[in-house]
């Protein structure tokens, strides 16, 4: 399956564990060369690059806290001086940075929130673009950017967790004004909203409260990382999704329905 990302140049931001780790396995599977990046290697990553050689693929690590816009562009100019170019470019990087209600919201929070979940897809797309147009350009297939938004964006977040559900609410529609001005580069872009999936995300969450979650969700369960790789396969592949762009994909157990 997907058989046209193998050799596919992918980068996956924010992904040394949960959705972005499990993307990266499943691409290493279809035969991707892939980069993953996090704040810092992980204390495994040889192992880790053994493993995703051993599924068929190549992986490359690249260091950088993508709340700054220095750092996007190193880790594209990183992954480029490996592979020569880009394909797709996944923005998985983000989270909740603490939960803060109204009346403790400063600047500094909402900088906080925004940079690392706004900025760092924003930043990382617009230093990849050329790379992705001309990747479109050179194999007449699409090049793909895949967004990582949120259940929040649609809801508005959980306690504390309103500027969160905002920062996702800007991805989910600012692909919109892309799609308008970069399809003519050969550029698609999608986002994948997951709802409550089962990672270090939900970490300061007691079991009480993941089971009362998963009360809530038709399914009865949390989601778990490796059920939302397969949408990002589909998304990159120009094979599967070559006239699909602009769309928002819900992976939430029937938690949300739009
Ligand atoms: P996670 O906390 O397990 O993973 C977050 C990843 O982002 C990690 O790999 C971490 O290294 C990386 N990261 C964090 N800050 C970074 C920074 N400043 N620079 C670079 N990398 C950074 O959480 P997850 O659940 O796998 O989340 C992945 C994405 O999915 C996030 O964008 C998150 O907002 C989104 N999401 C998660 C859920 C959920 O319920 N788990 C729901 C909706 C959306």
């Amino acid at each position: 399956m997907y058989e046209d990302l193998k050799g596919r140049r992918v980068l996956v931001t924010g992904s040394t564990q949960g959705i972005g780790w499990a993307a990266v396995q499943a691409f290493a599977r279809c035969g991707a060369r892939v980069g993953f990046n996090g704040r810092t290697a992980p204390a495994d990553l040889a192992a880790r690059l053994d493993e995703l050689g051993a599924q068929g693929g190549e992986g490359l690590f690249l260091e950088g806290d993508l709340s700054s816009t220095q750092a996007c562009r190193r880790v594209v100019e990183g992954f480029v001086e490996r592979f020569g170019g880009i394909d797709v470019l996944v923005n998985n990087a983000g989270g909740l940075v603490a939960r803060k209600p109204l009346p403790d919201i400063d600047d500094a929070f909402f900088d906080a929130v925004h940079d690392l979940n706004a900025r760092s897809a924003l930043m990382t797309t617009r230093f990849a673009l050329p790379h992705l147009k001309a990747s479109a350009q050179a194999s007449g297939r699409s090049s793909a950017v895949i967004l990582v938004g949120s259940v929040a964006a649609h809801v508005g977040g959980g306690p504390g967790a309103g500027l969160y559900g905002a920062a996702k609410a800007w991805l989910h529609n600012i692909q919109k004004n892309w799609v308008t001005y970069h399809s003519a580069d050969g550029i698609r872009f999608n986002t994948i909203s997951p709802g409550t999936f089962d990672t270090a995300f939900h970490a300061d969450k007691s079991a009480e409260t993941k089971s009362a979650i998963a009360r809530g969700i038709p399914m009865g369960r949390l989601g778990r990382p490796e059920e939302a790789a397969p949408a990002f396969l589909f998304f990159a592949s120009h094979a599967a999704s070559g006239y699909i762009t602009g769309q928002v994909l819900d992976i939430n157990g029937g938690q949300f329905m739009p």
